[in-house]
């Protein structure tokens, strides 16, 4: 059986900024808490009543939006956050793993155990912050059930396949759990993950009353963390990114547009081996031999809201398709636009996965804690320089990594944004994929 080894060679162009040993006097660094809503729309916060966001604006920083890795999935972006680098780089390309020998398809909750679909020579930041003497911890969060050149996090609990998404009894208990996790354990850094509103935006559509309410239970539960941390006494020792993965848009149907139903074109027994379709706005095909450029010709101009592309000419501003589990046709919607495949089954009232450029796919990010400024409005800028951030705040030398330092800089207090010695040097990682194959 052939398999292929991809060797990423990477130049480094930049000097990432990192930790210098302490010296007298100067501020050391602190706990990080990073929270992920699922699915959190950057302007879910503007059509509803949220007085515990706005007083985290107050005392903190907010970002007018920023803008996720292509492609706007949960366990693609959520990686992105804590590797900081491109999908194409860690390899964690969709969220359901598969396998185009065996035909197999694993969901998105089954791949969270799964090493082989996350490991892929890529280091999340909890296993670099353990290497270098931090305890970290994975609270749901999407990759923290793996295990990574054999470590596994400090501490991980995965989420269930029955998890209730919206129980804010839970979601409360959750926080409590994380609280006694820094006071009483001396964990440095915990990912706390809820899957809402994603699965609410899924189920009823980003412009309904349903959402409004879950962004009224997560705004509840930012008044229970703001409380819960002054309870436990962390406010002068932990720092809080709260962020998400990608937006959300209202799933276009018919009558009121002509859907994309690639069985209307192709016939899939003769010319496909092997899809990734029927899940929202992108997919992928794998043709049988010789018939990749019949495909790709049929289908390129079947519907004007389509974009077809082969592996090889899909923009490289993406940062997406180099990755050798990338299959050779990739296919993404307009906004709304489903790629529906053998049939259209498609349920869901709202969807992601689209073009990261659209603002219906931008995300939010705010932070507080004692490096944080406070009443500070940042510029958008990529979730991909989250990670150096945090890198940062956790006194840790990061990986090699996408990100800069050079776009939040600007939102830490002087104290936080003056420890480290190094300059900021901006620069390109360019990562250069050999696939060998053996
Ligand atoms: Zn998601």
């Amino acid at each position: 059986m052939q398999k292929s080894l991809a060797l990423n060679v990477i130049i480094l162009t930049a000097v990432a900024s990192g930790p210098v040993p302490w010296e007298e006097g100067q501020e050391r660094s602190h706990k990080l808490l990073l929270v992920s809503f699922d699915g959190f729309r950057w302007n879910y916060d503007q059509d509803v009543d949220t007085p515990n966001f706005d007083n985290l604006a107050k005392d903190g920083v907010k970002a007018k939006y920023i803008t996720p890795p292509f492609v706007t999935m949960t366990s693609p972006s959520h990686f992105t956050t804590i590797s900081g680098r491109w999908i194409e780089d860690h390899g964690v390309i969709h969220n359901m793993m598969f396998n185009t020998e065996t035909l197999r398809k694993y969901s998105h909750k089954a791949t969270q155990n799964k090493t082989e679909w996350w490991d892929n020579g890529v280091l999340p930041l909890w296993i670099t912050a353990q290497n270098q003497g931090k305890k970290t911890a994975s609270f749901h969060y999407p990759g923290g059930g793996a295990n990574y050149s054999g470590q596994s996090v400090n501490r991980s609990l995965v989420e269930a396949f029955d998890h209730p998404d919206a129980n804010e009894t839970e979601w409360q208990e959750n926080i409590d759990i994380v609280m006694n996790w820094f006071t009483q354990e001396d964990f440095d850094f915990v990912t706390l993950y809820y899957g809402e509103p994603d699965n609410v935006g899924h189920k009823f559509g980003p412009e309904t009353e349903n959402r409004k309410v879950i962004i009224q239970q997560i705004d509840r539960t930012i008044g229970y963390l703001t409380a819960a941390i002054e309870k436990y006494g962390l406010k002068d020792t932990l720092n809080v990114i709260i962020t998400s993965d990608h937006g959300m848009t209202t799933v276009k149907k018919n009558p009121d547009v002509e859907e994309i139903f690639l069985a209307k074109h192709i016939k899939f027994s003769d010319l496909v081996k092997f899809d990734i379709l029927d899940y929202g706005g992108f997919g992928m095909i794998l043709p049988k031999p010789g018939k990749e450029e019949e495909i790709y010709q049929v289908l390129k101009n079947v519907h004007p809201h389509l974009k077809v592309y082969k592996k090889e000419e899909f923009p490289e501003d993406f940062h997406y398709a180099k990755h050798e589990r990338v299959l050779p046709i990739l296919l993404y919607g307009d906004p709304g636009y489903s790629v529906n495949g053998r049939l259209i089954l498609y349920i869901n009232k709202g969807d992601h996965g689209f073009d990261n450029k659209d603002s219906d796919m931008k995300t939010i990010f705010r932070a507080f804690g004692p490096s944080f400024k406070k009443d500070y409005l940042a510029e958008p800028f990529d979730s991909i320089h989250i990670y150096p951030l945090m890198c940062h705040l956790l006194g840790v030398q990061p990986e090699p990594n996408n990100g800069s330092l050079e776009f939040t800089l600007d939102m830490l207090n002087s104290a936080a944004s003056g420890c480290f010695l190094l300059p900021i040097i901006v620069g390109v990682a360019i990562v250069a994929h050999l696939v060998v194959s053996i």
